[in-house]
């Protein structure tokens, strides 16, 4: 475990938020709390607020090369179930998006964290030469089975050149990364002048997240960063970056795989409502869900 300070300021003044839920133990517990599907819900290490700048993390935390190692080694059979709510999302994703940037026209576009590639075939289908960037060795190889161009390792790791994509993405993947405004920095270095920087995460300063308070699901032990809109743009225009819309943007979800997080939830309570999205059709209906408290922010670099 390392205690870190204040990732946007600086500062190592903070107030404690939510305490540790964990009991004591020596290391992560393994590969299960990251899985995107991970149902670590209620499990976090504790969660302090900087008493200057307001951002809220997780502190003390595992230190970098032990995040690194759960999720090079991660893998994740339930979420190519989920497939089709992934898809569905990520084409929600993708209409707002270009209703900025105009028609791909063979522009490339640069997804970090892309997983198992949905959001790159989608991408792809639109016209943009999309590439990803990912450390799960299993979930890039996925990828690239369904022939995408994805580069294994993180972007530190991947060094690519300067100014050589016009739009870099990451679908609830910073509030995971160990050093973001080092990320958001290196990806200032590679995107063009005037080229977009779009990141989708949890708002901790949402009504929802207030009202649930210790009980929003979001507060997991494989969320490190829990941002608000306001701490999110504060990053991204001191790593040089002009924030030009910043607002709340839900998910589609099957209700079979909705199942399966209601008894992750409320434990035995919530079997039968599993058994009976499983003895049904129902189980692959996909819904919208939008509780206010994911939000979608699109910033250029000037
Ligand atoms: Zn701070």
């Amino acid at each position: 475990m390392e205690y870190v300070s204040c990732n946007l300021c600086g500062s190592t003044h903070t107030r404690l938020v939510f305490p540790n839920t964990i009991p004591d133990r020596k290391q992560p517990q393994g590969m299960e709390a990251f899985r995107c599907t991970s149902s670590g819900y209620g499990r976090h290490h504790a969660i302090v607020k900087c008493s200057e700048c307001g951002l809220v993390y997780s502190n003390p935390r595992w230190d970098d090369s032990e995040l690194m190692d759960s999720y090079e080694t991660v893998q994740d059979p339930l979420y190519l179930q989920e497939r089709e709510g992934r898809v569905l999302t990520f084409e929600q994703h993708l209409r707002p998006l270009e209703a900025i940037t105009g028609p791909a026209n063979g522009r490339r576009l640069l997804d970090v964290g892309c997983y198992i590639g949905v959001f790159l075939e989608i991408a792809a289908k639109h016209g943009w030469d999309a590439w990803g960037i990912e450390p799960s060795q299993w979930a890039a190889e996925q990828a690239r089975q369904f022939g995408l161009n994805v580069i294994g390792g993180t972007l530190e790791e991947a060094n690519l050149p300067d100014e050589s994509f016009d739009v870099v993405t990451l679908w609830d993947v910073i509030e995971h990364v160990a050093d973001p405004i080092g990320e958001i920095r290196r990806i200032h270095r590679i995107l063009k002048p005037g080229g977009l920087i779009v990141i989708h995460t949890m708002d901790i300063d949402s009504l929802f997240a207030r009202v649930m308070g210790p009980r929003w699901p979001w507060l997991m032990e494989m969320h490190i960063y829990y941002f608000s809109q306001r701490t999110m743009a504060a990053m991204l225009e001191k790593a040089g970056f002009t924030v030009t819309r910043s607002g709340p943007q839900g998910r589609y979800q099957t209700l079979g795989y909705l199942g399966t997080r209601f008894t992750a939830l409320f434990g035995r309570l919530g079997r039968p409502v599993e058994w009976a999205l499983n003895a049904t059709r129902l189980r692959q209906t996909t819904v919208p869900i939008n509780l206010g408290d994911l939000f979608t922010v699109y910033a250029r670099k000037a």
